[in-house]
């Protein structure tokens, strides 16, 4: 296959409401979607949109690196198969987005131009995968009812924000929800490293009678997170303090950490992800495949990924609510708690208007 031509859009997302990392208050999501032909005329798209405060390329370095590479990529030759491909790409020196979303236009010509590409190199996709709802902060009374709303429309696994000032009112809340929820959901915590690590410990061992699915990111940094595990008693999730594809390998390979929140945006592509989704499953540890509030270009490669996983985890890929407008039709949409995937329509037909 040779690339025959490339090109980028830039494009803007609203969000619904303001969107707090530990460093950024967002209000858009700002990328590019990369289109590319071959030499036989099939297109195809990918999304390269880094997220300020957890990324660590902006957006301008993105663009600059994203213009060297189309260059050095049109005009080449492709072979079918995974491995040439990856060491060509591992030559380009691209950051994390840029690799995510050349991967995703170049796979999606692959895969159009052999129908038995996904098999032969990633196995056979589930079609039912698992998502959870997201519960934002807010009174306990919004909370309930919020979860009350999503469980009616068929979600059973919710994320909750905890690291309140005062620990108390997060013990409150949770026991709350499962006095009205009793078993019937799972709950799984996010703390975004508020705690330091005596107060995770002391809060975990709290939370532990509510049967907590998982906490991500209790304290800080991966340090912090891998001390904690070895005396935690609620199962641990890395997040944000994975940085590279090589600190979730270290997770993997040497830590009693079971979960792994994996943002292929952030760190680093869809084929090592794929690649570490299989290393995490022969040590029997889970990969949980994230949004990073893509687009429905980018959201379409991460549910692609979440296929591959064959543990029955929810995904956190419902993001598309927070997004005012997305820049397509959602291929593979979010509904009663599940996205339903059918790889003969992996790539997605976007109806991309660019300009
Ligand atoms: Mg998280």
């Amino acid at each position: 296959m040779i690339i025959n031509k490339s090109k980028y859009f830039p494009f803007v997302l609203n969000f619904k409401k303001i969107f707090q990392t530990s460093t950024h208050t967002l209000t858009e999501r700002k990328g590019f979607i990369i289109w590319m032909i071959d030499e036989i005329g099939n297109v195809s798209y990918g999304e390269c949109s880094p997220l300020p405060g957890l990324s660590k390329e902006t957006i301008d370095e993105t663009e600059r690196n994203l213009i060297d590479v189309q260059k050095k990529l049109v005009g080449s030759a492709i072979q079918l198969e995974l491995s040439t491909l990856t060491a060509l790409l591992s030559e380009l020196n691209m950051f994390p987005s840029l690799q995510f979303g050349i991967e995703q236009a170049l796979l999606g010509l692959l895969i159009q131009r052999d129908e038995n590409f996904i098999r032969n190199f990633f196995g056979e996709p589930k079609t039912v995968i698992e998502v959870n709802a997201i519960i934002g902060l807010g009174s306990t009374e919004s909370v309930l009812s919020r979860i009350e709303e999503k469980f009616v429309n068929g979600y059973r696994t919710f994320k909750l924000k905890v690291g309140k000032d005062n620990f108390e009112e997060d013990f409150l809340l949770i026991n709350k929800i499962r006095e009205k929820f009793g078993d019937k959901i799972k709950l799984r915590l996010d703390a975004n490293g508020k705690w330091n690590i005596d107060d995770a410990l002391e809060n975990l061992k709290r939370l532990e009678q509510f049967k907590i699915e998982y906490i991500e990111e209790p304290c800080g940094h991966l340090s912090c997170l891998l001390k904690l595990s070895a005396f935690s008693p609620i199962p641990l999730a890395a997040d944000e303090s994975l940085h590279t594809i090589d600190d979730a390998l270290k997770i993997i390979n040497e830590s009693k950490i079971d979960f792994i929140v994996l943002k292929p945006i952030i760190i680093g592509g869809i084929i090592s992800s794929f690649h570490l989704i299989k290393e995490a499953e022969k040590k029997n540890k889970k990969v949980v495949v994230s949004s990073a509030f893509e687009s429905a270009v980018g959201r379409s490669a991460l549910t692609f990924l979440a296929s591959f996983t064959h543990h029955n985890f929810a995904h956190g890929l419902d993001t598309a609510e927070y997004i005012e407008k997305d820049l397509c039709t959602i291929a593979f949409e979010a509904k009663y708690g599940k996205i339903n995937f059918n790889s003969k329509d992996y790539p997605p037909q976007f109806n991309l208007s660019l300009s």
